[in-house]
This record gives C-alpha cells, sequence and structure tokens, in this order.
C-alpha cells in the first residue's frame, strides 16, 4: 500500500484505488469509482497488472526491423514481421503497438483495436497500449471512448510512477480546457512539459479539431470523470512557472503557458507583457487584440473566470486619465483586484493562475 499512500496522501472519498504491495515488479492496479454514473465508473474502473520495463525494442534487431519496414510504408513486410514477432513474445507490448500502427494505416480500425485487446490481455505493460486506444478512437472521431482510454493511460503511469507518455495528458488537456477545467488543463499541461520539454504542444489545427469534437460530444458525465482524475490522481504540487518564465514563453511564440501569481503583482506581469510583445514581435502587430485573445486567469480557488479583455481592461486602468478609465478603476471586480483579491466576493484568494492560450 506504501506507493498510493505516498502518492495521494489521504483516503478516497469517491474513488477506491488500491495496489497489491510491490512484492515483485508487477503492481496490481485496481481502481473503482461506484458513484452511479455509468460512464464515470466504467471510465474508472481498472483492474490491470502492470509491468514496465523488461525487454528494449530498441536493443533488438527484429523489432528495429518492423519500424523500419513500418516507417517506409512496407506495410505489408511490417505487419509479416510484427505478426512472427507476437508469436514469439506474447506478454511484449510491442507488437501490438505496431499492429495497431499498421492496421490504422490501412484504415482497419476493428482489427487496429483487436491488436490493442489482445495485448491489454496479455502484454505485461499496458499504458501505452491504453495511450494508443484513444488515439485510435479519437482518429474515429468517437471522444467518449479516446477520453477514457486518455484517463486509464493516465492513471496507470501516475500509479506507477512512470510517467514518460505525454499524449494523454495533452490530449485530455485540450478537451479540458474546452469543457471549461482551465485549472485541471493546466495541471495535464504541467505533465506534458515535464515529460517532454523540447516537443511543442499540440498544433493548432489538432486542437481547433478536439475543441469543435468536446463542443459536438462533450457531456457532463466526461466533465465529471475529467474532474473526479484531477481530485485523485493529478498531483497538485507540481511547480507552475514564474513571471519571468511565463513571458519567456509568450514572447518565444509558444503557443500556451501558464503561471500562479500574487494577484497584486498582475500589473507588474501585465506591464512585462505588454513592453516585451512590442518590443519582440513584428511591428504591424497589436498588442490589446492579442491579448484579449490569448489571455486569461482563473482564480485556483474558486474557479472565477477573467476573459482576456476583462485582464487587458485592469492592466491598462493606471496608464490614463480619462473619465472612462476612472469609472472602469470603480468596478466590483477592478476594485477587489486592486486589493489584491479575487473579483469573486465570496471568495479570499488573493492569487490568480494567468494562462496564454490558443486563439
Ligand atoms: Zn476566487
Amino acid at each position: 500500500m506504501g506507493m498510493f499512500n505516498k502518492l495521494f496522501g489521504k483516503k478516497k472519498k469517491q474513488v477506491e484505488v488500491s495496489i497489491e504491495d510491490a512484492t515483485d515488479v508487477s503492481p496490481m492496479i485496481k481502481t473503482e469509482a461506484g458513484t452511479g454514473d455509468k460512464y464515470v465508473d466504467t471510465c474508472l474502473k481498472i483492474e490491470f497488472q502492470e509491468t514496465h520495463g523488461g525487454r528494449k525494442w530498441y536493443e533488438m534487431p527484429e523489432c528495429k526491423a518492423v519500424v523500419e519496414a513500418g516507417n517506409a510504408g512496407r506495410t505489408e513486410e511490417a505487419l509479416r514481421l510484427v505478426k512472427a514477432l507476437r508469436d514469439k513474445y506474447q506478454d511484449f507490448w510491442f507488437p501490438y503497438y505496431w499492429l495497431n500502427v499498421l492496421y490504422r494505416k490501412q484504415k482497419r480500425y476493428d482489427d487496429a483495436l483487436k491488436a490493442l485487446f489482445d495485448g491489454l490481455r496479455l502484454s505485461k505493460s499496458k499504458y501505452v497500449l491504453c495511450a494508443m486506444m484513444g488515439s485510435t478512437r479519437w482518429e474515429t472521431d468517437n471522444l467518449l471512448e479516446a477520453v477514457k482510454w486518455w484517463i486509464r493511460a493516465i492513471i496507470i503511469q501516475i500509479a506507477t510512477k512512470e510517467i514518460t507518455d505525454d499524449e494523454p495528458f495533452l490530449q485530455l488537456s485540450y478537451v479540458a480546457w474546452q469543457l471549461g477545467l482551465k485549472v485541471v488543463c493546466l495541471r495535464l499541461r504541467r505533465y506534458v512539459d515535464a515529460i517532454n520539454r523540447t516537443k511543442p504542444r499540440l498544433i493548432a489545427d489538432a486542437a481547433n479539431r478536439l475543441y469543435i469534437a468536446t463542443r459536438l460530444q462533450g457531456t457532463e458525465s466526461m466533465k465529471r470523470t475529467i474532474a473526479l482524475l484531477d481530485q485523485e490522481y493529478l498531483s497538485r504540487d507540481l511547480s507552475i512557472s514564474s513571471i519571468e518564465d511565463f513571458i519567456d514563453s509568450v514572447v518565444s511564440g509558444d503557443l500556451t503557458a501558464e503561471c500562479l501569481i500574487q494577484i497584486t503583482d498582475y500589473q507588474h506581469l501585465y506591464d512585462r507583457l505588454a513592453e516585451d510583445l512590442k518590443k519582440f514581435w513584428p511591428s504591424d502587430f497589436r498588442v490589446p487584440e492579442t491579448l484579449w485573445d490569448r489571455l486569461s486567469g482563473t482564480c485556483p480557488k474558486c474557479g472565477k473566470i477573467l476573459d482576456g479583455p476583462q485582464l487587458t481592461a485592469l492592466g491598462q486602468l493606471r496608464q490614463s486619465n480619462s473619465p472612462a478609465a476612472a469609472q472602469a478603476r470603480m468596478t466590483p471586480i477592478a476594485l477587489r483586484f486592486g486589493q489584491g483579491l479575487c473579483p469573486n466576493e465570496k471568495c479570499s484568494s488573493r492569487e490568480v493562475i494567468i494562462l496564454w492560450h490558443l486563439r
């Protein structure tokens, strides 16, 4: 039990999680939600033996031959090789993964899914197969199923403390954003960054496709499941970047960035941001419009959201002596913000999360 107690620190209320004592290297991951919501309960019901490590595909010539043929577009040859590999190493995740890749190239989605289900039954390591299940479902536009498998891939990784596949964190972060779970989105992104600091985040087109799918296929149950995942699994102590890192990310053209600041530091952030954008971005570029589009804020405590125009107005309050500015300074939001308080009068938070996001 040690690993999970350390991981979660407290008793679960809604999700029961257990992991068999690590007498060997293959812990049993069992989770159960029991909320009565069928979708939530299905997503969070996991009973897996998970063993990381073991064979390394890149040290095995017969695996490298599959990758080579597959990447070169010699799909039939790769399929032949990978089937032989599967028959030889039935408990190895690699052949199931590649069967899935190759069948998807041929748009044989039933076969692609079957390969993964076989792998989930037979392979010692499963989290990569769960992530592939998510991406296969997403490729065929079934967001409910995709989210279910991304969540499972995340839970297994966090439970075994082997967090190496950023894809499910990234994809789910955009779903969370569209569902209004902005702080959850932020936490998921921190994992993405922690796993892979060099790879760019999801490109805008792919993100937009996810936003649209979430608007069309998103449900309350989906939102509840992601909120539960956050509550029970996503660690809250991941460090959030400083104002300097945030400005650096924005100016260097990162698609997204975020930081947690004292509300009293917001003016400093705004001034630096406006100044540096003017200095480093092309001269025909308009600062206020970009801020309206790409800046937003969330209270980490109550979830109150400040949109781009509000944050821009708050940042500009001190600059003008016009009657309009004087009036704007007297609005309830400006008054509370000016005192370093969350604009929600029922909330006592003195902090705000500032997000720089896709248009
Ligand atoms: Zn608040």
